[in-house]
């Protein structure tokens, strides 16, 4: 059973002043203006081992201290059982323009000796970011909009070696490359001459086609033309990005400079000629910020979406899972089965419906038959009465003509001097 992530409580994001433009005051050009007003929201994951210099990066990339030291102690300071995921919400305020930040941690990532499955807190937490927005998002009332916590950008370090990726590398960018967008980056870039970081850059780029990893593609234009555009295009060619950081500033020659500064030199963060530090914060940051969130809302979260609604039954339990299946085709076979089972459904009721037509016609037809019975009994009991009235009245007559033939008498003339007599 994988290990649980460890998240980490936020209480208030802290603001933080920064030093120097960072660029995200840039945002607005991307996308509507109206969005401004209510801020943005980014989450960067970062995962390598411990000590290839990512909270210096994540640093030197907003030029504040996003990254508490007190609440990440340094590498000898950490606990290294299980690979944690620890997150810090900072708000950063450029020109106005306000960004609500998380960066994602994962300490322990590739620390122990064994490290296989090293991976699975990691998805498990960027999943739980999706079903929680999932879960707002099928709420009846939706409104405000779900806050977008679901991780739109892992920074995935590579050890600078010098001879490729290791296994886990290459293990972990397949499994997390259909998950979230994955932008590698080469750590301490400044242990490499020029020529073994190129070369170490082709035999990366070579393997993640080998191992037909997805890693995020920029895309060809951010929103940039004319030189933007071909500007972008030499930033795109510097993936994967060789990075240094470094939380120091040096004076040197007049000029305040971040870097790293060595008895032969300094190896300057930003200059693109020393690193692609600048390549990286230029094109996630000022560029690509907005597409990173649309890839991670129309890509990763749409086919977790998919795999969740055509995976789980009502029960939770997976039904009918078929991995290798694109997600689209099987929730068209979804409803392929779905409008078959209606039919069936369908012509069932249809069925009923006409047995109890016949059913009340029936009864119907037999309650008119009884109807009619009873009319006709009637009917004979009637003639039958009227019969035996028409035998009495006709006894009764002859009772009188021979009453009148033995008395002599009329009736008649009797009832007429009884009216007589009484009138007088
Ligand atoms: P993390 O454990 O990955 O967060 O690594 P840290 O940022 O704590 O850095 C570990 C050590 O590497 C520190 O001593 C940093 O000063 C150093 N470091 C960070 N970035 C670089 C870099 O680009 N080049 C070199 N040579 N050292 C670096």
């Amino acid at each position: 059973v994988a290990p649980k992530p460890e998240l980490t409580k936020i209480d208030k994001p802290k603001t933080k002043e920064l030093d120097g433009y960072v660029g995200f005051a840039n945002l607005p050009n991307q996308v509507y203006r109206k969005a401004v007003k209510k801020g943005f929201e980014f989450t960067l994951m970062v995962v390598g081992e411990t000590g290839l210099g990512k909270s210096t990066l994540i640093n030197s990339l907003f030029l504040t201290e996003v990254y508490d030291r007190d609440k990440h102690p340094g590498p000898s300071l950490r606990v290294k059982k299980t690979v944690g995921v620890e997150t810090s919400v900072v708000l950063l305020k450029e020109n106005g323009v306000n960004l609500t930040l998380t960066i994602v941690d994962t300490p322990g990532f590739g620390d122990a000796v064994d490290n296989s499955n090293c991976w699975q807190p990691i998805i498990d937490f960027v999943e739980s970011k999706y079903e929680e927005f999932l879960n707002a998002e099928s709420r009846v009332a939706r409104k405000p909009a779900p806050p977008d916590t679901r991780v739109h950008c892992c920074l995935y370090f590579i050890a600078p070696s010098g001879h490729g990726l290791k296994p886990l590398d290459v293990e972990f960018m397949q499994r997390l490359g259909d998950k979230v967008n994955i932008i590698p980056v080469i750590a301490k870039a400044d242990t490499m001459t020029p020529e073994e970081c190129k070369e170490f850059k082709e035999q990366i780029m070579k393997e993640i086609a080998q191992h037909k990893i997805k890693i995020y593609e920029f895309p060809e234009s951010g929103g940039e033309e004319g030189d933007g555009a071909e500007a972008t295009k030499a930033l795109r060619a510097r993936v994967p990005f060789a990075v240094v950081g470094a939380n120091t500033v040096i004076e040197t020659e007049g000029r305040r400079i971040r870097g790293r500064k060595y008895p032969w030199g300094i190896a300057e963060v930003e200059n693109l000629e020393h690193c692609d530090f600048l390549a990286l914060r230029n094109m996630v940051i000022r560029t690509h910020l907005q597409d990173l969130k649309d890839v991670t809302s129309s890509v990763h979260y749409e086919n977790y979406r998919c795999r969740k609604l055509a995976g789980l039954s009502h029960d939770g339990k997976p039904h009918r899972i078929n991995s290798n299946k694109n997600p689209l085709a099987q929730m068209e076979e979804e409803k392929r089965e779905h409008d078959l089972k209606m039919k069936t459904m369908e012509s069932e009721m249809q069925q009923v419906f006409e047995m109890k037509v016949r059913e009340k016609r029936a009864k119907l037809k037999e309650s008119e038959a009884e109807l009619a019975r009873r009319h006709e009994a009637t009917r004979r009991a009637l003639e039958a009465q009227a019969r035996e009235l028409e035998e009495r009245q006709r006894a009764l007559h002859a009772e009188r003509a021979a009453w009148e033939r033995d008395t002599g008498l009329s009736l008649d003339d009797l009832r007429r001097r009884s009216l007589e007599a009484n009138s007088k």
